[in-house]
């Protein structure tokens, strides 16, 4: 006995799959449940792989089961396959587990040939209905199962519509379309040299063969590449009797959602057409009905297919997409499946079918892919304007912006603090730009990728960003930008949105991201279930105000060298780095602290009550200073003309400096903790600042949680050391200000080393931070922007790795560091509280294994803290009692 190949509809479920493909396990699980399903029988995924085993034949006995299966659907419609005067007629449709563009065309009205078309003729008592469907079904076969072209049939039916003299196919007389059968034979058998098969079962035979070849031609194969779907899954064959939504006003076809699928609304939402067979709702040539005006045309299929939505909604669960067609009255349901839907729209769905009782919170908050959150958390384009797209880019960060266009940052952040709004225009960025991103309401590169340092920057801030819009031709000296040969000049209004990459000419109209009621509602179930907590980084008031309000429990990461950035400071920042002695360097730094202060009152003050990490100066000084070319250029044209050689010996000052602090490497220099090993009173300013800021908190009533932050720690006496100057800060500004308040000193785990000895580490520090953007590199051995820029994509095509570390955190190997991290700190340190604060913290997958080696908290841009607190709650449910 060979296994079963063929499964009847009733023989099969929903849980069947993997044997029947999603189409077949839905259609069987309809027959089930006793939904009107046009008889029928699927081939299984099986014999799909052993026709491939078999060197493309069909596997012994397959047949043999095809034919009592044909004689099932016989006997429940009461036709014969191939009969002249009562012919049953087929679909054969192709379904894999997964719904796959690509595949097999569905084949309508198979079994058509002249004898049995005569058949449909007296059953129907419509000779144009029937030689319409023969026309159609031999043009079907041929383009799909025969492979002749498509545009071979289309010019035999012009000139059918020439000869008669009419426009539309719907006017084509008996005899026109009796012409066209006859045509379309003699094309048949001159491009393939075989006359058309008239034989039902040879039609059949070769529609299930051209099913199964169709799993492997180009287009599947990529589309499963690009969705991760393993090719030896194969796809089963869907064989079903046809039901005739064109057999007169009486009949017709349409799909529908049981919701909404854009807003996730409760209601029917769907199209559908009277007198139309498949593919005539989606081919455009009518306009198709909106389905609530089906209650009008009859009251009773609509209250009917109500009822069936409902119940199907009711049986799987989750919003449907139903196909259906009308024969005669009579309402038939060909397909259903989830519907696939915007993030608006599953927020709602879950929601309430959460409130309907249909699901629990734990799958409602399951059902939400946090990816997708993206578009509802950041300003968009409002749809409904009509677009000058010029070109399009790489979506690299979500959201939109309007605004000028500027090529330079500096000018960028002049007219940005100007007040004007601007979208920032490079070839790249690099961290010289930094002010001008922020002064932009976006920013547009023409090179780059999603990762690129413009991506990086712009998803942190949560600003919008293209990159990569290769069609953009910059001209930095004459302050132009060319798209497809027309020239843009500096100041042109351009529009871009990140969420799909196209650069837009002119202002567009945009919509506030507001979190609607159901995805708050969501939220407070994701933090009644999750375990980690979730706060953001932010370097602003502004930016805490944001994750704040987001639900945002606290600041994980306040870096301080945008602070620092600013154009009113770089001056001094730039005289305490030249300083040639302690007290030189004293004297700027205590114009630097008053400005620090007042930047951590701001913050401090906006979190009240939640604790606030500040990471004391961590970038290499190099940062602040001006470029060796740019100097280089300034001088060489200062010697020129002579006449400022006061200015000229700065500048060469300067330049020696800039070349003494210049490093090799400058991610692993003279950075992070090192800087205040050697001047500790840049360290001892901000902690000074810090706790200035807390004490005038304190006395004006707030309940304030400051924790400092010292990176990039190697050694337990490093710590120590800086530990010590904090906390003498501390005391003498109690002391001065004559008010007590608690504080943490703690370290960021970023190094191996520090990992490695978090035991020793631990017993000094009240917090870890595992800062998992150094952490990747330094255990890796990657400087993360040669390695996204030169070779990673290669270790990625050659699966070596599986995804960007600096994307998806690596557990294997940053990961095991942490877990001895986070293993040796609670054995030194039982209180110790534990976090993470890399681009990680912001990232499903990263965020679930911060749950399993119980970190207690993630901290991520604001902007992504409601995903965050929803795949902290997803972590939760699916390692439940782990
Ligand atoms: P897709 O996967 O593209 O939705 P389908 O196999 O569902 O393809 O079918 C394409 C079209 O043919 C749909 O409009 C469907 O309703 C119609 N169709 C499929 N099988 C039948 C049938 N047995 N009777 C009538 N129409 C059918
Ligand atoms: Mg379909
Ligand atoms: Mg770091």
């Amino acid at each position: 006995m060979s296994r079963k190949y063929v499964y009847l509809f009733r023989e099969g479920k929903a849980s069947m799959r993997d044997l029947l493909g999603g189409k077949g396990a839905n259609l069987a699980e309809m027959t089930n449940i006793g939904l009107p399903v046009p008889p029928g029988f699927t081939i299984t995924t099986e014999a799909c792989n052993e026709y491939y085993e078999n060197g493309q034949k069909f596997p012994e006995g397959l047949w043999a089961q095809i034919e009592p299966s044909l004689a099932e659907v016989e006997r429940a419609t009461g036709k014969i396959f191939g009969d002249r005067l009562n012919p049953l007629l087929v679909s054969v449709r192709s379904g894999a587990k997964f719904s796959m563009p690509g595949m097999m065309d569905t084949i309508l009205n198979l079994g058509l040939n002249d004898e049995t078309v005569q058949g449909l003729v007296e059953a129907t008592q419509n000779e144009r209905f029937a030689f319409d469907c023969y026309r159609r079904f031999i043009q079907m076969f041929g383009d799909v199962v025969l492979e002749v072209e498509h545009h071979h049939f289309e010019v035999i039916l012009e000139q059918a519509k020439a000869k008669q003299g009419v426009k539309y196919d719907s006017e084509l007389s008996p005899a026109s379309l009796q012409w066209m059968v006859a045509e379309y034979k003699k094309l048949i058998q001159r491009t393939t040299g075989r006359p058309f098969p008239l034989d039902p079962k040879v039609q059949l035979e070769e529609a299930i063969r051209a099913v199964f070849r169709s799993w492997n031609n180009d287009r599947a194969i990529v589309y499963r590449k690009i969705n991760n779907i393993p090719d030896n899954i194969g796809t089963a064959v869907n064989v079903q009797s046809m039901v005739f939504g064109n057999m007169g006003n009486d009949s017709g076809t349409g799909v529908a959602f049981t919701r909404n699928p854009s807003t996730g609304e409760k209601a029917l939402y769907g199209e559908y057409l009277m007198n139309a067979q498949g593919e005539d709702v989606v081919a455009g040539i009518r306009t198709p009905q909106p389905i609530a005006s089906l209650a009008a045309e009859n009251k009773a299929i609509y209250d009917q297919f109500v009822q069936i939505s409902t119940n199907l909604e009711a049986h799987y669960r989750d919003m449907q997409d139903i196909e259906f067609t009308i024969e005669r009255g009579k309402l038939y349901i060909l397909q259903t499946r989830n519907g696939k839907r915007t993030a608006a729209a599953a927020i709602r769905v879950a929601v309430e079918l959460c409130h309907e009782g249909l699901i629990t919170k734990e799958e409602a908050i399951g059902r939400i892919e946090p990816g997708q959150l993206d578009q509802l958390l950041h300003r968009r384009m409002d749809t409904s304007a009509k677009l000058d797209v010029l070109a399009t880019g790489l979506p690299a960060s979500p959201g939109a912006a309007s605004g000028k266009i500027v090529l330079d940052a500096d000018e960028a952040e002049k007219l940005g603090n100007a007040g004007e709004k601007v979208i920032l225009v490079r070839t790249e960025t690099t961290p010289d730009d930094i002010h001008g991103i922020l002064a932009a309401q976006g920013i547009l590169t023409s090179r780059g990728g999603m990762t690129s340092h413009a991506a990086v920057v712009a998803r942190h801030m949560g600003k919008p960003a293209v990159c990569g819009c290769e069609a953009l031709k910059i001209d930095y000296a004459n302050h132009t930008v060319t798209i497809d040969d027309v020239v843009y000049p500096e100041g042109t209004v351009f529009s871009i949105d990140g969420a799909t990459g196209r650069v837009i000419k002119g202002a567009v109209p945009m919509i506030d991201p507001e979190l609607s009621s159901e995805f708050k509602e969501l939220l407070v179930w994701a933090d009644e279930i999750r375990v980690l907590k979730v706060q953001a980084n932010a370097d602003t008031p502004h930016d805490a105000q944001n994750a704040r309000d987001f639900g945002a429990q606290g600041i994980g990461l306040c870096r301080t060298e945008h602070m620092f950035m600013d154009p009113a400071r770089i001056p001094i920042v730039q005289e305490m780095i030249l300083a040639q002695s302690l007290a030189e360097r004293e004297t700027a730094l205590a114009k630097l602290l008053p400005m620090q202060e007042g930047d951590f009152y701001g913050i401090l003050k906006v979190m009240h009550g939640l604790p606030v990490v500040i990471r004391l100066l961590d970038p290499p000084l190099h940062e602040f200073l001006p470029h060796v070319e740019e100097l280089v250029v300034e001088i060489t044209k200062l010697k020129l003309t002579g006449e400022n050689p006061h200015e000229l010996a700065e500048k060469e000052a300067l330049l020696r400096k800039v070349r003494a602090l210049s490093e090799l490497n400058p991610m692993l220099g003279h950075r992070g903790c090192r800087l205040a090993v050697t001047f500790p009173e840049i360290y001892a300013m901000q902690a000074r600042a810090i706790f200035q800021a807390s004490a005038r908190l304190v006395k004006e009533g707030y309940e304030i949680h400051p924790e400092v932050m010292i990176p990039l720690i190697i050694d337990t006496k490093e710590l120590q050391m800086l530990r010590k100057l904090t906390e003498d800060t501390a005391e003498a500004v109690m002391e001065e200000q004559n008010v007590r308040f608690a504080y943490k000193v703690g370290t960021m785990i970023e190094v191996p080393r520090a990992a490695l000895l978090a035991d020793e580490i631990g017993k000094v520090a009240d917090f870890f931070s595992f800062g998992t953007n150094d952490l990747t590199q330094t255990t890796f051995g990657f400087s993360r922007d040669d390695a996204e820029g030169k070779f990673l994509p290669a270790y990625l095509e050659k699966d070596i790795l599986e995804n960007n570390p600096f994307a998806v955190l690596d557990r294997e190997g940053v990961g095991k560091l942490m877990k001895m991290g986070v293993q040796l700190g609670r054995e030194a340190n039982p209180g110790i509280e534990l976090g993470i604060c890399g681009e990680h913290g912001g990232e499903p997958s990263s965020i679930e294994f911060c749950h399993l080696i119980g970190l207690d908290y993630v901290s991520c841009s604001p902007f992504r803290v409601p995903i965050a607190r929803l795949a902290a709650a997803q972590a939760a449910i699916s390692n439940k009692g782990q």
